[in-house]
């Protein structure tokens, strides 16, 4: 199966005319709670696109940690792993966007916060596992985790966002494939990523520090990736793009179902592609995760 070590969060979502100052009251005009959170973002799309998904983290003892659970359940991801952790909160992100679409971001890390080796032994992973790890759960336990999968010889996917403000060196060779967007390559390699030509800098620095396969995502711009032998530019599939909350992840699940599947990179990262397209034409986070059926149908096309 496809495993993921991660967050999961409750989005808190209030839509206002505008932000407010400090100590001003106003009127916002909606609110709505949108399961999220990077690990569990990504969790939801691989069993929406058929993967088998397991994922490993923690929620707090309260309301939002049962709905997060409930809804984790649904999508058909594997959640009896998942420890209910009764000293703090849920993971929440309160979040207010005004008209020009600029937002207000608080994230509370709560029982995210709190992971450590204790959930890491819940994680059953064999050879033939991929386990899909992101940064918003304590950057210690990440390290451990990639470390001891690694030994297990499973693939390692890192998707290092939220981007890290260090990074060791001796990680980048835990780590299989490594995703950052074009932000978090900036901050992984010390210069903008604007063109095709700096994402292969970029790309070859970070294979240089050891992780094999190296893909950037480049947003509207498209996605490069290098492998050991290979290395290659995809521009993006077409879409009306409204919201491309969670397009990273979606594009993380569609990739590590298509390895799982047996596909070759080129094909993987063309699911993935194809998967974080996709999730930009819908809004929300897990609400915009589209199911294999979809996928199929676009990669037919
Ligand atoms: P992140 O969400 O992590 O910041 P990106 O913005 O690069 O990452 O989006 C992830 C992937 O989703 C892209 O590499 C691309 O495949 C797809 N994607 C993002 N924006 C668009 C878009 N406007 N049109 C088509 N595909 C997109």
């Amino acid at each position: 199966p496809i495993f993921t070590f991660g967050s999961i969060n409750m989005d808190l979502v209030a839509r206002v005319p505008k932000l407010p100052k400090p100590g001003e009251t106003l009127t916002g005009y909606s609110f709505s709670t949108v399961p999220g959170g990077k690990g569990a973002n990504q969790a939801v799309a691989v069993a929406k696109l058929g993967g088998s998904s397991q994922m490993v983290g923690r929620v707090g003892d309260d309301a939002f940690g049962q709905e997060l659970l409930a809804s984790l359940k649904a999508a058909g991801v594997q959640s009896d792993r998942i420890f209910i952790d009764r000293s703090t909160s849920s993971g929440v992100a309160m979040i207010a966007v005004n008209d020009q679409s600029e937002n207000h971001i608080i994230v509370i890390a709560g029982a995210n916060g709190n992971v450590d080796q204790s959930d890491l032994d819940r994680l059953m992973l064999t050879d033939s596992s991929i386990l899909l790890l992101q940064l918003e759960i304590p950057f210690e336990i990440v390290q451990t985790a990639a470390r001891s999968a690694k030994a297990i010889g499973a693939t390692v996917i890192l998707d290092p966002a939220p981007a890290p403000a260090v990074f060791p060196d001796e990680l980048y060779g835990a780590i299989d494939i490594i995703t950052p967007n074009a932000t978090e390559t900036e901050q992984l390699v010390g210069f903008p990523i604007q063109t095709q030509a700096d994402a292969e800098r970029a790309a070859e620095i970070l294979q240089q520090r050891g992780t094999k396969t190296v893909i950037i995502k480049m947003g509207a711009q498209g996605v490069y990736c290098a492998t050991e032998d290979d290395r290659f530019f995809m521009p993006v599939f077409p879409v009306v793009a409204i919201d491309t909350v969670a397009a990273g992840d979606a594009f993380n699940a569609g990739l590590a179902v298509a390895l799982a599947e047996g596909h070759p990179m080129r094909e993987a990262v063309r699911w993935g592609a194809a998967s974080g397209a996709l999730s930009t034409t819908k809004s929300g986070a897990q609400s915009s995760l589209s199911d294999r059926a979809t996928l199929d149908d676009f990669l037919r096309k």
